[in-house]
């Protein structure tokens, strides 16, 4: 593919970003959450962990700690254990308990509504903030980059960066600000069920005639 402008590569993106919609006409956050506290817990805990993992954990998990101060002074052995099977439970339950303590002292007990105030609290970064104020709230601040956000940006060409700050800064300039949500949701939908890590079903992809397959073996 000869060089793009940026033009050239923004339109392209809105032909990806409009492809994408109509073969997951449904994309959404596949974490389970009734609240934007239980978001974010399951943000949290979603860390290299599969959100079906995820889910089958916080259906137990939310029934025994309905709010921030449950989780701020739950028994942390307890909070360990509940949560044992996501992985890298020690961490996780740390970081839930130093976050919900915040959320319950300088919050009064409500998760912030702002990028800022998100990651103050400790054991909650710039990715879990994204995720919690574009699904929670529909506030757009940011673009979530993970693997999968990460890899498809890369084989469909949109940026050479591996950093995944450097990516998201790219993409915000690419993706209109009111799909950023939505924009992560499709990569990662995509990325779950077509553009695989290993192995990507270009044959059958929806996007293929916009995909310059960057890293991605000829077959
Ligand atoms: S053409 Fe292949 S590499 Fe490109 S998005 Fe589709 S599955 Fe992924």
């Amino acid at each position: 593919m000869p060089r793009e402008t940026f033009e050239e590569k923004t339109a392209r993106t809105r032909k990806i970003i409009s492809g994408l919609r109509k073969a997951y006409p449904d994309a959404h956050c596949e974490l389970n959450y009734s609240n934007p506290l239980e978001l974010l817990m399951a943000t949290i805990l979603s860390a290299q962990c599969t959100d079906k993992r995820v889910n089958i954990v916080t259906e137990t998990l939310f029934k025994k700690y309905r709010s921030a101060a449950d989780f701020a002074k739950a028994e942390l052995s307890e909070l360990e254990q509940a949560i044992r099977t996501t992985g890298f439970y020690r961490n996780k339950a740390k970081s839930i308990k130093a976050a919900c303590r915040s959320i319950v002292e300088k919050h009064g007990g409500a998760v912030p509504r702002a990028m800022e105030q998100l990651i103050e609290l400790g054991g909650v970064g710039r990715k879990t903030a994204n995720v919690v104020l574009g699904n929670a709230f529909d506030i757009n601040v940011g673009v979530v980059v993970d693997t999968h956000v990460a890899r498809l940006s890369e084989r469909l060409g949109l940026t050479k960066e591996t950093d995944p700050v450097k990516i998201e800064q790219v993409l915000m300039q690419l993706v209109p600000r009111e799909q950023w949500t939505l924009f992560s949701h499709l990569l990662i939908w995509h990325g779950r069920r077509r553009c695989y890590a290993r192995n990507p079903d270009c044959p059958n992809c929806e996007v293929r005639g916009l995909c310059p397959r960057i890293g991605v073996k000829k077959v």
